[in-house]
């Protein structure tokens, strides 16, 4: 692994309904990225909120030398559109993802800075005093293992946004012109070397979660089906095994049948009915599943713009400000000319 080199590093963070947190959010993350060897910028993405918070955020890229970049989506597209909708404004070496909310320390920021410029392609983190039940960590052991035989890489912890990730990868990131997506899954396939540090996690303080259990279940779909098309797979596995086993056991009636008679067969219809039930209840299932990818195709085919832009707001001081980037480097003369 060879240290990576470090030119600028870019921040963004996704806000949707988040005009409590923000005045915070801008001074802790502004704080912490002074910290930085390197220069910075930091993009928000307003994702369509319904308070105050793209003012707040234009008023904050419209300050004398600031490092925000306000980038304003005209509608709610989702936390994983708004961050990609930052990563394709962003020109850092080093992209680090984070919520608004304040739930990750962004005093962690150096910290991952400091890995990634080591040579790590993706910086993840673990939330070390998450407190959850046991049904609420199976699933996760769960996805965890899904994500790491899909993928090839071991992370223990994808619930955590606050991530940082090499330019190649979010290059990566952005040439995937699918619409539902699962970010640090997606990171994951195209990384090579990848590290976790420990984090805290705090409660969040203002509002409440912009997840509600439909929208959770959706993300849940969008990380299988970004992962994975096996589910697909398995659907003609099950399928074919119920064949095999209905055909089976419809020899197995008839023959006891013939040995036992008509009042025997008789007394086991409950037990076809039960096994009809089973097998509908598989199909339905395998419908379900089917239905999920299609919609999926759905969307897709219909190609439409995984965001609109409506305006993004930069300080007019821009280029002399933190956010400045050596023209000495020659890939963020490509991309920011
Ligand atoms: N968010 C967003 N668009 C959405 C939902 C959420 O940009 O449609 C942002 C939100 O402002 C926050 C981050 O995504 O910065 C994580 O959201 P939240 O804290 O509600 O998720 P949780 O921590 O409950 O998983
Ligand atoms: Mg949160």
């Amino acid at each position: 692994m060879k240290p990576y080199p470090v030119n600028c590093v870019s921040i963004v963070i996704p806000v949707y309904n988040e005009q409590q947190s923000l005045p915070e959010l801008l001074r802790r993350t502004e704080a912490a990225c002074m910290e930085l060897p390197y220069p910075f910028e930091i993009i928000l993405v307003d994702d369509g909120s319904r308070d105050d918070s793209a003012d707040l955020l234009q008023q904050a890229a419209e300050r004398e030398g600031s490092p925000v970049v306000a980038v304003i989506l005209n509608r709610n597209y989702g936390q994983h559109a708004a961050i990609m909708a930052g990563f394709e404004q962003c020109k850092g070496d080093v992209v680090i993802t984070l919520d608004a909310d304040l739930q990750n320390p962004p005093e962690e920021i150096p910290r991952l800075a400091k890995l990634a410029a080591q040579g790590y392609d993706v910086v993840g983190t673990v939330r070390s005093n998450r407190q959850d039940s046991a049904w609420r960590r199976w699933p996760s052991k769960l996805i965890n293992l899904a994500v790491q035989r899909s993928t090839g890489v071991a992370m223990n912890d994808y619930g955590c946004m606050l991530r940082a990730y090499r330019r190649t990868v979010v290059d990566a990131m952005l040439a995937c012109r699918e619409r539902s997506t699962f970010i640090p899954i997606l990171a994951n396939s195209f990384a090579r070397h990848t590290t976790e540090i420990t984090v805290e996690h705090a409660e969040r303080e203002h509002g409440d979660s912009k997840y509600s259990p439909m929208r959770l279940i959706n993300l849940m779909f969008d990380l299988i089906t970004c992962m994975t098309t096996t589910p697909l797979r398995l659907l003609s596995i099950i399928g074919f095994s119920m064949a095999a086993l209905g055909i089976l056991f419809a020899g197995l009636l008839i023959v006891l049948r013939l040995i036992f008679g008509a009042s025997w067969a008789g007394h086991g219809t409950f037990v076809l009915f039960a096994v009809l039930f089973v097998f509908t209840g598989g199909q339905f299932i395998g419908m379900g599943l089917l239905g999920e990818y299609l919609g999926r195709m759905y969307s897709d085919v219909r190609a439409r713009p995984r965001f609109f832009i409506e305006k993004i707001v930069r300080s007019p001081a821009a280029s002399t400000s933190h956010s400045t980037v050596s023209p000495a480097s020659p890939y963020l003369n490509k991309v920011a000319p």
